[in-house]
């Protein structure tokens, strides 16, 4: 688990690290190329600010040194070195006349501040000329020189400082998160991903009494461990009912063949005289076995692949009419009543078989209903399937059972007794029967209260 976990956690970690070391960079170069387009622009507003202050000083009474001196060393402390000449070439002011070791000392700082500040940054001192104009005449030049092709100014500097390192601590503080999310995500992949293994494990050795208890916000996960849920469930019933049908296998076989050793040993010893009763006693039980081998016989054949339907046009009321007649006696002598309800509805299907399942779904109704109840039988079509419904008022099956009434040997009284019951083969094979006639059936019931069976035989 811990191996999981941690290669998981790695590989979010390295992709969130290459990502935000990405993004960073990113940001680093946009931010400087809009930085430098910024001091660019601020540059030509300055160079142009001095231009015109130049330009008004002249126009209102000539070149003033005092004014002069008030622009230049303005411009010196924004790092520009001015210098101004008269029409005929004479200097009026120069800064490096005004403070010569200022004006070296300024460009050198310039110069190495931007260094600092880019190793490969290849900056000189330039000086561009601008002719000053006065109502149209050429009054002077101005000399404007500064350290190309631009500068950071010193709180410039402070502020592309401090944006880079903000920009390394958003990146350190991402790095950080990007450790913790991958932690809390790979706890949450993982932590059910090793529930599932586990349980897997345990499935394989037959242990299915430990579901994953597990819930994570991912879908598929959860997908998965409902699946896995679901398998354990399923096998687990499959377990029980093949331990249910072994033990009632053997009750089965053991009832009869007890009674007819221990009938036949009171023979041989003499205690009994072989007479007609008793013998026929026997007979009934060999017949039982006989009956109970059939059962299993035609029950292999309708879940076995090659069901030989023999199919004709057959009319339900016809099959119910012909089945109900021989129920008469039966019906009579528990003194049930019958309501049958019902059109002509032509079947395609192989009439003995049908008859034989529904047989042995009426067979039960009158076995498990009290004397003096009722039995309601009824057909209709609904989306082109008949659905037949056979209801009484008996004795009910309990929910647990109902899973599993159509299992073979399977029967909701657990005593077994021969009295009311027979070998629990009868709704497997009716079972057979209707899905080899690509139909369904289903079985609603209530304790005390009745049991109805609903099958459902597609029309075409
Ligand atoms: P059996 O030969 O024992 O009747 P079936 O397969 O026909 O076997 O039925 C299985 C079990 O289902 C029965 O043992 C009985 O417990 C229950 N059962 C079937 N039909 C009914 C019914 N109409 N009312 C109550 N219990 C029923």
């Amino acid at each position: 688990m811990v191996k999981l976990k941690n290669k998981i956690t790695a590989y979010f970690v390295i992709l969130s690290m290459i990502l935000i070391a990405l993004i960073s960079i990113m940001a680093n170069i946009f931010i400087k190329k809009g930085f430098d387009k910024y001091i660019v622009t601020n540059l030509e507003n300055k160079k142009t600010s001095i231009i015109t202050s130049l330009t008004s000083q002249y126009h209102n009474g000539g070149w003033d040194i005092k004014g002069l001196e008030s622009i230049g060393v303005n411009a010196l402390e924004n790092g520009i070195i001015v210098r101004v000449e008269g029409s005929n070439k004479s200097i009026i002011w120069n800064a490096r006349q005004y403070n010569s070791g200022m004006c070296e000392s300024m460009i050198r700082r310039i110069n190495k501040d931007m260094v600092d500040l880019f190793p490969k940054f290849q900056g000189n001192y330039i000086e561009n000329n601008y002719d000053i104009l006065d109502n149209g005449n050429k009054v002077g030049v101005a000399y404007i020189g500064y350290y190309g092709p631009y500068y950071y100014s010193e709180s410039e500097i402070l502020f592309f400082k401090m944006l880079n390192r903000i920009l390394i601590i958003v990146a350190f503080v991402g790095i950080i998160l990007a450790v913790f999310v991958g932690i809390l995500i790979s706890g949450s992949i993982v932590k059910p991903i090793v529930r599932v293994i586990n349980t897997s494990k345990l499935i394989a050795a037959h242990n299915y009494k430990n579901p994953i208890d597990e819930n994570t916000n991912i879908y598929e996960i959860n997908s998965l461990i409902a699946s896995v849920n679901y398998l354990a469930k399923s096998l687990d019933e499959q377990e029980t009912l093949r331990k249910v049908l072994t033990k009632d296998i053997a009750h089965e076989l053991r009832t009869p063949l007890t009674t007819i050793q221990s009938h036949l040993e009171a023979i041989m010893d003499g205690i009994w005289e072989p007479s007609k009763e008793r013998l026929s006693s026997i007979h009934e039980e060999i017949q039982r076995l006989y009956r109970l081998i059939g059962d299993l016989d035609k029950l292999s054949k309708f879940e076995g692949e090659d069901i030989n339907l023999k199919r004709s046009k057959e009319d339900i009321k016809d099959i119910f009419n012909g089945i109900l007649i021989n129920f008469e006696k039966s019906l009579k002598d528990k003194n049930i009543r019958t309501v049958v309800e019902g059109e002509s509805y032509i079947l395609n299907v192989d009439r003995d078989k049908m008859s034989q399942g529904i047989i042995n779904i009426i067979s039960n109704a009158i076995k498990y209903t009290n004397y003096g109840g009722i039995i309601n039988i009824n057909w209709y079509n609904l989306n082109n399937e008949i659905r037949i419904s056979i209801k009484d008022n008996g004795i009910g099956i309990g929910e647990k059972h109902l899973p599993y009434i159509f299992e073979r040997f399977y029967r909701a009284d657990e005593s077994r007794a021969r009295i009311t019951g027979g070998s629990g083969i009868g709704l497997s094979i009716t079972k057979a029967i209707v899905e080899a006639h690509n139909g369904e059936i289903e079985v609603l019931s209530n304790l005390e209260k009745g049991t109805e069976f609903i099958i459902k035989i597609p029309i075409a």
